[in-house]
Formats: C-alpha cells, structure tokens, sequence
C-alpha cells in the first residue's frame, strides 16, 4: 500500500495559514486541507470576462468583473468619524470611480500605476461611474470563470478562502491522499478526482459546475451507502431468533381484538412476522401518522415473540405514554396467559426490587416503560425483541443499550414523524420500513383553520358552545422559547385569563413541562376522565395521549411551531367520531409561515406533510437525521438528490454484497466522513 509522505494534512501546510488564520478557518469546521477542499462555495459569481469599464452597461444590475490601472488615491473626511476611500480605475475605455466607507486599511493595498480587477456593481453617480465596496485583487483577474463565493466568518475574507483552495488543489494534485476519494471509481466518476473538485471551487461555467457536483454528490453518496450496506451485511451474519408459525396465542389475541385491523396494521404485522420467522434478527422501522394504531402491531409482535418463549420490551419516551401503553396492553391481552409490568422512574422501590426479579426469571414477559428500561440491573432471561415507540425522541446510544441487554433481539422502531417515502428507503439504508398509510375507519378530517387575533373572541365563543355541549378543548400555548420559565410564565398567564374571565363557568387546567411527573399525571388524568374540561398546556402535551372527548385543539401562537409538530398537536383531536377542529392562531408571519399554515389547512396526511416541511426547511433539519448518526454530507443534499440517492444505494449494494474486502471500504468513509459514521458502523 503506498501512503502519501506527507502524513501531516492541516491547513496550516498552507503557505499563509498561520495560527491566527487556522484558527478563523476552525470556526467554520475547517481543519484539515481535505475538509478545506470539501468546504464548498454557497454560491458564485460570474466572472467569466472582463468587462470594459466604458462598456459597462449601467441599466444592469448584475456586479461586473473589470480590469485596469490604478490612478488617484484619496481619502476624504466629510465629517468626523467617517472617512470616504476613492480609488479610480482605468482602462482604455474609461475609468471608474471605486469607493469603501470606514475601512480606512483599505488605502494600504493600493498605489497609483498597479493593476487591480475589480468585481462590483457599476452605478452611475453625480455623472461618475462608481462602484461602492467592490471586490478586488492585485493583478489580472484570477479565476478566469465563476468565482466562487464561501461561508465566511469574522476576520475572513472571500479572497482569503479562494487562495488557500488554490493552493491546497494543488497540493492535491500531487498528494492524491488529500482528496477524499469514494471507495472505489463508481459509474458516476467521470473526471478525474482533482478535476471534479477544481470545477466546483473554480468553474468555467454553471454547466461544468453542476456536472462536477453530480459526480462529487454521487460518490459521497455511494460511501455512505456502502458503509450502511457493509453495516447491514455484519448484522445479517449474526443468527436471529428465528420464531415459529403463529400459534394458539396470537389466534387468541386476534379473537379478541376488539376491532378488525387496518390494511397498513395487516401489512405491517405481515412484514413483522416474516422478519422474526427468518435467518436473521429483525430492524424494521414502523411508520404512520398519529392515531393510525402502531401500538397494536407492536402488542402482536410482542405477543409473537412470547409465544416463541422469548421476553420482550417497549420503550416509550415519557412515564404518561409508558403507562398508557401499559392499560391498552392490559386490555388486549386479557384473558391470555402472558405477564405483563409496567417500569418507570417512579416505580417504587420494592416493586421495583420485585419487578427485576420476577423479570431475570423469565415470569414477566413483556416490560414496559421508559428510559428506566435502559438501567444496568434491569436483567431479562430472555430477551427477544424490543421494541421503541417514537423512535425518534430517543438518541442511538439509548436504543442500543436495549438492545444490548439480549443476544441479537428482533429490533421494532415505531415513529409517528414519517420521512417522507422517496427518502426513507435510501437514507435509513439499514432499515426496512413498513408504513401504515390508513386510518382505523370512522375517523374524520380534523378541520383546520389558520386564523388571525380578531378571530380570538368568536373562537373562545365556540369553544364555549362546544364545552356546553359536553365536549372537552385543549388550548397550546405561545412557545417562547428564551426559556422554560418564559414559556411557563405565558402558559400560567393565559391560564389565569380563561380561568377567571373567559371560562369562569368551566373546569380548567394547566399542564406544563416542569412540572412533577406525578402532577402532569394527574392532571392528563383528570381530563382524560372529563373532570377538566379545558386543558391548557405548554407544548408538552405528550405524544399518543388519547382522549377521544376532546374536539377543540387551539394552538395559540402557531406561527412559532414547525410543521411536525403543529401535526402531532393536531393528532390530539379527531380521535373518536366526533367532528373536531384544530384552530390555529397565529400573527402575520413571513411567506414561509403563511405557507405552513396553508398546508396545515389543506393537508391531513402526515406523510404528505412531511414531504412538504422538508421543502420548507431544508435537510439539514431533517428531523432525526443526526440522531440517526448519519454524516454531514458535502457536495449532495438529500432532499434534491433523492434520485442519485437510490441510484447510488443500488450500485453500493451490489459492491459491498460481491465483493469480499471491508478494509478498503471502512478507510474511504474514515477519510470522509471521520470519527462519529465509524462509530456507527461498528456498533
Ligand atoms: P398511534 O399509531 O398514534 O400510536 P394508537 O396505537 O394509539 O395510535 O391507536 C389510536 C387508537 O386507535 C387507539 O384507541 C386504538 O385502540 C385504536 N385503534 C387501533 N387500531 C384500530 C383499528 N384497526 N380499528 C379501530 N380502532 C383502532
Ligand atoms: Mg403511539
């Protein structure tokens, strides 16, 4: 193997980088010349000739690139504390005036007689051509193209970024070890490495740029796809708990069942019982919206796997969700011979005590609760599947450490925040994804309105009207945000408000995120049993709370949440068969927040919804992504390159399962990605 002689590969091998810009350079992530050279521009400038300075059309709004000699200097003061740089250029067709405001440095950089280019936009002033803070550099014009245009920081200029990417390309050039290469040349490699990266940072054209970019986007792409691959094909190799065709019991909880299942819970069940059938242990990931009844696939499946004469567990990531799991499970098991617990942080102590021994011998079956599961003397006899609800509120490490506590469990992910399907299949590479797309029937659309502060008082009238008529409402209050104690103090006000002046004839109450977890219980309880009829709430209401009296769901301030969560919010209501409606209050925002709200109005389906929040918000938002432990990616964005996503899945695939050697593999991602997708890799 041969290896670069230049191990070391800092920035500060740069001629230039010093410790003072390497340390400016770190704020934005830059350390080393392979992260430099992937640091791409955010945009650019075209600069792809020169323009005469005579010629130079003023209508244009477009900034010009010119080129000439540097005539008079001077620096004026029109009052104090201000001081005005005129530098006049020439070339042969004319000249113009350009001028900086306060930079009084600037006047160091020039002398009468250098050439300079100068890029800006031209205005015509007080019959002179000016050109106010122009960009510019000593000399003919460099890049001979688009120039590119970087994240900058404090003390950092365009100028500064542009030379030390010349310079570490052509480092680059001869120390091929300073680009990140994909593990191997894939279909979409069409320029040689160096090339494809000098098109992105100094390209000729817009054309040549998206070409490089395609390549670059493809081969981080086919990385990490691999890596998910190799990732997956390790897992395949551990043996699984392989169960036996459903008998006696699950024909007893499906007698039982007190409704028939939805076509998405059939299927998914279906996908369930083949994966804990098989070779290998199960990881699949269950999604569907809000309501549309996971809990009771994840009970078959558990049911499944105590019929085989395993243990197993479901986590959920609040104590109020745990113990409703917990009723519901008690209820569709009734009858069955099957043990079931409940484990949480408020479990008592000797139950606590009882509980982990009754477990270690095997005579609990299944175990529900919350990160309480995850302790290190929690101990089962035989674990076999684990289960998480709402997966996506629990980082990696938690997950994993459930899973630890068996040898190769089947592994059931259940989330209510749906990715949207073009993505799902290529990001969470090591995933099998069931979605359940329906509804249990007899449910309604909950009708939505985005409505302004006037409407406040006709909306308090309805809710008053529908509270007479023995319904219950739910009123989530402004985020805040700065802090917790802000958002109480506003959740507290509003309280105080419908308490005594708008709803004095009603029973209110106030949930909030500090409260005790006993407190918040009895609370959920009271309302979940009718006592409370307006439930007034920060936005803690906890995900999955089911009270199907509840109708009205006001979201007071609905400009401040995402599009996520304003449809989790909303899933609170429309749990029975009665109309419900989700009002949604809100200030006069930006085009972006009128657009949420419109889609909120407009769109039922989560899936949908989600599709629709990532265009909104980018992927760098994408919620549980990075919790996922998916690397940052450079050159591609997951949301636009979906087709290149999946194209790039397949071929990797196909390597990583025809070839034998990881070695090559596990070295092209560490070199791209560092530390943490190793990390994840080898779990
Ligand atoms: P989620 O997917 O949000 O976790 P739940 O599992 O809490 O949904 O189910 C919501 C409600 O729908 C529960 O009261 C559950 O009993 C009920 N339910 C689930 N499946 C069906 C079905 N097939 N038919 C009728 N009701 C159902
Ligand atoms: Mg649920």
């Amino acid at each position: 193997m041969t290896r670069s002689i230049f191990m070391d590969s800092s920035i500060r091998r740069l001629p230039g980088i010093g410790v003072r810009r390497e340390k400016l350079f770190a704020r934005l992530g830059v350390t080393t010349i392979p992260a430099l050279l992937q640091y791409f521009p955010r945009d650019y400038e075209d600069r792809s000739h020169v323009v005469p300075i005579g010629r130079a059309d003023l209508e244009r709004k477009e900034p010009v690139l010119v080129c000439g000699r540097v005539g008079t200097i001077q620096e004026v003061r029109p009052r104090r504390g201000m001081t005005i740089l005129k530098v006049v250029l020439h070339d042969e067709t004319g000249a113009v005036e350009m001028t900086w405001f306060n930079q009084p440095f600037k006047k160091k950089q020039f002398h009468t007689g250098m050439t300079v280019s100068a890029f800006g936009r031209i205005e015509w002033n007080y019959g002179r051509r000016q050109m106010n803070t122009p960009d510019v550099e000593e000399g003919e014009p460099q890049g001979q193209g688009f120039m590119p245009l970087y994240g900058l920081t404090d003390g950092l200029r365009q100028s500064d970024v542009r030379k030390a990417v010349r310079q570490a390309l052509t480092l680059a050039r001869t120390e091929q070890d300073l680009l990140p290469a994909p593990c191997r040349p894939t279909s979409h490699s069409r320029f040689p490495l160096v090339e494809a990266y000098e098109m992105m940072h100094f390209p000729k054209s817009r054309e040549e740029q998206e070409k490089a970019r395609e390549q670059l986007a493809y081969e981080e792409l086919f990385d990490m796809q691999a890596g998910l691959c190799l990732r997956r094909r390790r897992e395949g190799r551990r043996q699984g708990i392989k169960c036996g065709p459903n008998g006696p019991l699950l024909k007893q909880f499906f007698d039982q069942l007190p409704f028939a299942l939805t076509r998405g819970q059939t299927c998914a069940f279906l996908d369930i019982q083949n994966d804990m059938e098989g070779e290998v242990p199960m990881q699949r990931l269950v999604q569907g919206d809000v309501g549309s009844g996971k809990t009771v696939v994840a009970a078959l499946a558990l049911a499944k796997i105590v019929e085989n004469g395993y243990q197993g567990a479901l986590m959920a990531p609040t104590e109020i969700l745990a113990s409703q799991h917990y009723e519901e499970f008690i209820r569709l098991f009734q009858g069955l011979p099957v043990r079931i617990a409940l484990l949480t942080g408020r479990t008592g102590a000797r139950d606590r005590v009882q509980l982990l021994e009754d477990l270690q011998s095997g005579a609990v079956q299944i175990l529900i609760g919350t990160h309480a599961l995850i302790q290190d003397d929690v101990q089962f006899a035989a674990l076999g599947l684990v289960v998480t609800d709402e997966q996506h509120r629990f980082g990696v490490r938690q997950r994993e450490a459930l899973q630890k506590k068996g040898r190769a469990p089947h592994t059931l992910y259940m989330t209510a925040t749906p990715i949207p399907r073009t993505l799902t299949l290529s990001l969470y590479g090591d995933l099998d994804i069931s979605s359940i797309r329906d509804l249990p029937p007899g449910r309604q659309v909950v009708k939505t309105y985005a409505v302004g502060e006037s409407m406040r008082r006709r909306i308090y009238a309805f809710m008053e009207k529908t509270m007479k008529a023995g319904q219950q409402c739910y009123v989530v209050c402004p985020l805040v945000e700065e802090s917790e104690n802000v958002d109480l103090q506003a959740a507290t006000a509003l309280y105080d408000q419908l308490r005594t002046s708008v709803f004095p004839r009603f029973r209110c109450g106030l949930v909030h995120g500090k409260m005790a977890g006993k407190e918040k219980e009895a609370v959920m309880e009271a309302f979940s049993r009718g006592e409370i009829q307006l439930l007034v709430a920060t936005s803690v209401i906890e995900v999955g709370v089911n009270v199907p009296n509840a109708t009205i769901m006001l979201i007071d301030g609905a400009e401040r949440f995402g599009l996520a969560q304003l449809h989790q919010l909303r899933g609170r209501v429309g749990r029975g068969s009665l109309q419900a409606y989700c009002i949604l209050l809100a200030k006069k925002g930006s085009e972006e927040t009128r657009q949420r709200l419109h889609y909120m109005e407009t769109i039922h389906d989560g899936f949908a919804l989600s599709e629709k929040d990532l265009l909104l918000r980018g992927a760098g938002q994408l919620f549980g992504y990075a919790q996922h432990g998916l690397p940052d990616l450079h050159a591609a964005d997951i949301i636009r390159d979906v087709a290149l996503l999946s194209e790039a899945r397949e071929e990797a695939a196909s390597f990583v399962n025809g070839h034998g050697a990881e070695e090559p593999v596990l070295r092209a991602l560490k070199r791209r990605f560092g530390g943490s997708f190793q990390k994840l890799l080898n779990n």
